[in-house]
């Protein structure tokens, strides 16, 4: 694995010539430098691939025909002019670092060529304000996997109350195979899903739009250049083939979870939306949040040898604060802010990131440039960590209390639920992810 990999573009002591990225509360300073894909607000131009800095957002294809990225960087500034990020996710880490390198290089303070730099690179940084996100990539295909094992167990619970985990959880990574056309963009309003539910206690299902409606807080990984049908990834190898990261929320129907996932999992309870926020964090970015996996309990198994390794045990889990807050259509109205509902660990997760790449690929299965995999709701040990209203309400039977005496077991109409994420330590810039938006509606 490479990931540990430190170099100049993650020197703490490193500012920017935008002003606005070196705030001490900015999400995107010189050490982030996570990618998505614009357009300017009202135009109706295909997507750009843009870089955040600060409060702005680098144009890349224009960068690219300035000649910016001439010579060592050309072929990863021919990727950006792309409308999506598969052509720059397909070309691998060596060129993935070399642009960072670039880009850091272009917008670095006190560099010997910074004003020629601010000069070519200045008119082709647009206001975030200005800018309309897409989703990041053409997803072919989405994977949700089940990684928490204190989210596990607290479903788990509620179904089986002396029984809670399944026999298989300590050994596989449990997921199930998503749908992708149903993936939005961060701010994207998600519209009630109508299904096929059975009451409590009634004999026969009843059809109409879900009163169990809720979150999960994911975080979720693209894919980088991916492998050859038959051609598993090794778990040493699986840190090549993640481009970055973003939060993700699996908006789920539990009412019609409830009745259909036996025996086949989730389906439609899952694919009526699915939000990703706009920045991906490269994988580069975040190397100086690399950490061990956390200690499985004491008696649980060792993961088996394709799920194992040194490199793993010693840098394999990414330390990443992860938030959920909900604001209701009254809390807007009366000006009150948003209220946190959880924070959790992405550290805490009981597989990591690479161990689902090596377990998705282990029979051939082949992941390519732009596929998204998601952690699974990201739930910690302690209540204030649970990252669904299923788990916080206890399905339902505790409501959660809100700023203003309303109060929730599931979503409401104008609901809104906002991601968040960030990473941070002694010794490090900190670095966000931006948000994932989402507010429920009643009608497309
Ligand atoms: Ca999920």
């Amino acid at each position: 694995m490479t990931a540990t990999l430190l170099d100049e573009t993650h020197d703490p002591s490193a500012r920017s010539w935008v002003e606005s990225a070196n705030a001490a509360d900015t999400e995107f300073p010189l050490q982030n430098l996570p990618f998505g894909v614009f357009s300017r607000r009202g135009s109706n131009e295909p997507g750009c691939i843009g870089v955040a800095i600060g409060t702005s957002v680098l144009d890349l294809p224009a960068c690219h025909a300035a000649g910016l990225f001439a010579g060592a960087c050309v072929a990863e500034g021919g990727a950006c002019r792309d409308v999506s990020l598969n052509a720059l996710m397909a070309l691998g880490p060596t060129h993935w670092r070399a642009l960072r390198r670039r880009l850091s290089e272009l917008l670095r303070a006190g560099h010997p060529d910074e004003g020629r730099h601010h000069a070519m690179v200045g008119p082709h940084l647009v206001p975030m304000a200005e800018v309309e996100m897409r989703v990041p990539a053409q997803v072919g295909d989405y994977t949700d996997f089940y990684a928490s094992l204190d989210h596990a167990t607290n479903v788990g619970r509620m179904m089986r109350p002396d029984n809670p985990l399944l026999p298989n959880y300590k050994w596989v990574p449990i997921g199930y195979h998503g749908r992708a056309s149903s993936l939005v963009i961060s701010g994207t309003p998600v519209c009630r899903p109508r299904g096929q539910m059975r009451p409590e206690g009634a004999e026969t299902p009843i059809v109409g739009p879900s009163r169990r409606l809720d979150y999960e807080v994911e975080v979720g990984a693209f894919v980088g250049p991916g492998n050859r049908l038959g051609h598993p990834i090794p778990l040493a190898d699986a840190d090549r083939h993640v481009f970055g990261l973003c939060l993700v929320n699996d908006w789920s129907a539990r009412d019609v979870q409830a009745w259909e996932y036996q025996p086949l999992g989730p389906f439609l309870a899952k694919n009526f939306a699915t939000s990703v926020s706009p920045w991906v964090v490269t994988i580069d970015a975040l190397a100086p949040f690399r950490v061990p996996p956390v200690a499985r309990p004491e008696g649980d198994p060792a993961p088996l040898a394709y799920l194992d390794g040194e490199d793993h045990q010693a840098w394999g889990a990414t330390d990443i604060q992860v938030e959920v807050h909900l604001s209701t259509a009254r809390m807007r109205a009366a000006g009150t802010e948003a209220a946190r509902l959880s924070r959790a660990r992405f550290r805490d997760m009981y597989w990591t990131i690479p161990q689902l790449i090596a377990h998705h690929t282990m029979g051939g299965c082949n992941l390519r440039p732009g596929d998204l995999l998601a952690s699974g709701t990201v739930s910690g040990p302690e209540p204030s960590m649970r990252g669904c209203l299923l788990e916080l309400s206890w399905r339902g039977q505790h409501p959660v209390d809100l700023p203003g005496g309303e109060r929730r077991a599931f979503l409401e109409d104008g609901d809104e639920v906002v991601l968040r994420a960030w990473c941070e330590r002694e010794g490090a810039t900190r670095i966000g992810f931006g948000e994932c938006r989402g507010r429920v509606v009643a009608e497309p």
